[in-house]
């Protein structure tokens, strides 16, 4: 794999997705709005603790044992990503009976992207949970591409997006990225007999315009740059604060999606006072997410929060990084505004080169 110069790197502040899903509608929109790719979400958001999309992901496998041996895990099947829904549009409104008939998925599903929404854990009135937007992470060691027997992946030299060239994918009939990649992020497309999956918007991020996700996020919760830029707010809150983590770091795949981990409100006793004792959310559970530098990221989000309740506030440079008053504060190099750009109609062409 060809030596990397930069690395793009995002960061997810938890404590301000609201689940909305913008983000994966834009992106949704933006890639996999075509034939054969109904199943796929690159950008999705999930409830937490949740069994995800795929079904049970976490616990498929895949990624680097200790010892930097690559570990083949479950391809996920198609049942466990939710399957394609068809919709009854013919019947609903063509039919002439859509006074006595609604529209609805032809078929039950039985999974779907959010298909655990809000249900959360705990015990009321302690039950908790938060929103976990996720999409490629461009890994520094990607188990995918180790995985595959074409070299149909690579790393591009100077911004680490991981790409799959679909032409070399095309002569696989057993796409082992899938078994490869922890997280399954990889995805099939039957009509072009190809692995699919995220690719950074390299089309827009080439022309200095930030990815669908980021740009379009009404929480102001993504932040995209590269990670060696010290003046950046990803390298301040990711090396500097340490406040932004990978999920699931035992993966071993060094992956350059980072996460400020959530917080929640303090539990309430049976008598409905505050019980400042231990956190509404587990740190074991926050520990099996983001490992153990998730302590020192909330402890210090905790100080740095303080920081801002006392009367008279006192600064905090965290806190001010977190809020993100102006919105191009999110997107590193990327501040280009879409009407300045040429037209993105389809992704470039691959070479097998980077
Ligand atoms: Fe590959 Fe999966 Fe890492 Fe993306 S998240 S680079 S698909 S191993």
């Amino acid at each position: 794999m060809a030596e990397i110069q930069r690395q793009v790197g995002f960061v997810i502040d938890l404590n301000k997705c609201m689940g909305c899903w913008t983000c994966a509608m834009s992106c949704k929109i933006f890639w996999t709005n075509d034939k054969g790719m109904d199943h796929m979400w690159w950008m999705k958001v999930n409830t937490m603790p949740g069994r995800g999309y795929p079904k049970d992901w976490e616990k498929m496998g895949g990624g680097y044992d200790g010892s930097g041996k690559l570990v083949l895990g479950k391809k996920p099947t198609m049942e466990d990503l939710g399957g394609v829904m068809q919709f009854n549009y013919e019947e609903t409104f063509y039919g002439g009976r859509g006074s006595q008939v609604h529209l609805a998925p032809k078929k039950k599903p039985t999974w779907g992207p959010n298909w655990d929404e809000d249900i959360g854990a705990g015990e009321y009135p302690n039950t908790y949970f938060f929103y976990l937007p996720r999409h490629c992470n461009h890994c520094g060691k990607p188990g995918c591409a180790e995985a595959c027997p074409f070299e149909a992946i690579t790393k591009r030299p100077e911004d680490g997006v991981v790409l799959i060239d679909e032409t070399k994918c095309a002569q696989c009939h057993d796409p082992m990225c899938r078994a490869g990649c922890p997280y399954k992020e990889i995805f099939i497309n039957d009509f072009v007999y190809a692995a699919q999956k995220c690719n950074a918007c390299l089309p827009r991020i080439e022309q200095g315009l930030a990815p669908a996700c980021v740009r379009q996020c009404p929480g102001r919760c993504i932040w995209m740059d590269f990670l060696d830029n010290e003046e950046g707010t990803v390298h301040k809150l990711v090396t500097q604060w340490k406040v932004a983590l990978p999920l699931h770091p035992e993966f071993n795949t060094r992956p350059n999606m980072y996460y400020v981990p959530p917080l929640a409100p303090p539990r309430l006793d049976e008598n409905g006072n505050i019980d400042e004792s231990q956190p509404r959310i587990p740190m074991e559970y926050l520990r099996s997410l983001f490992g153990d530098g998730v302590d020192q990221a909330v402890d210090t989000l905790k100080q740095e929060f303080a920081k801002r309740r006392k009367v008279p506030k006192e600064p905090s440079e965290l806190m001010d990084l977190l809020i993100a008053r102006q919105w191009k504060e999110l997107l590193g190099p990327f501040t280009k505004d879409p009407t300045e750009v040429e037209a993105i109609s389809e992704a470039p062409e691959l070479t097998s080169e980077a």
